[in-house]
């Protein structure tokens, strides 16, 4: 991969996640019914050029072997396989927050099956996805300015498009 400052950058931002859901399933493990097979969650379509390029990288370099689903499933993410992510260890910030509490658009939002008979959540666990959104647009203008690959010069990269551009590379 190159030494894009973008992907330093995001790579931190990762960490940061990652270290919020080990907090979290510290603390409310028991309140978690997110769990391998359900799927619910994946029917991402596109993400940031950032996210497409460390993807496409990944696939790139066989770090990773996705199984990209036939296009016969509308409305499912094109890496989901048998309800399981096939790109899991460089799935996009989204996909991390999946079924999590978060606030988005002035209220807490978490997936129904999560937190079932609990009356509230400590706020030091809802993760800010408006914040999130906010630094993965800053990080992702800056891959902008480093990136000369035009099929990573979009606003978004649909991911069935990504999909189609690393299988005929
Ligand atoms: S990238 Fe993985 S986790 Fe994200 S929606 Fe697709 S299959 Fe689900």
């Amino acid at each position: 991969m190159p030494h894009f400052k973008s992907l330093g950058l995001y790579s931190k931002l990762i960490e940061k996640v990652n270290q919020y859901e080990e907090k979290l399933l510290e603390k409310y493990s028991s309140d978690i019914a997110c769990r391998m097979g359900c799927d619910s969650c994946c029917i991402l379509e596109s993400v940031f050029p950032v996210e497409a390029y460390v993807i496409y990288e990944s696939i790139r370099s066989g770090e990773v072997k996705p199984e990209i689903m036939s296009k016969n499933h509308p409305g499912k993410c094109v890496f989901l396989k048998q309800g399981s992510c096939s790109i899991y260890n460089v799935r996009p910030v989204i996909c991390r927050t999946h079924g999590y509490p978060v606030f988005i658009d002035g209220k807490v939002d978490f997936c129904p099956e999560n937190f079932n008979g609990r009356n509230s959540i400590d706020s030091e666990y809802i993760l800010s996805l408006d914040n999130l959104n906010s630094a993965l647009a800053s990080i992702n203008l800056i891959f902008y300015g480093e990136n000369s690959d035009d099929f990573f010069k979009r606003e978004r990269i649909p991911l069935k498009e990504l999909a189609e551009f690393v299988i005929n590379k």
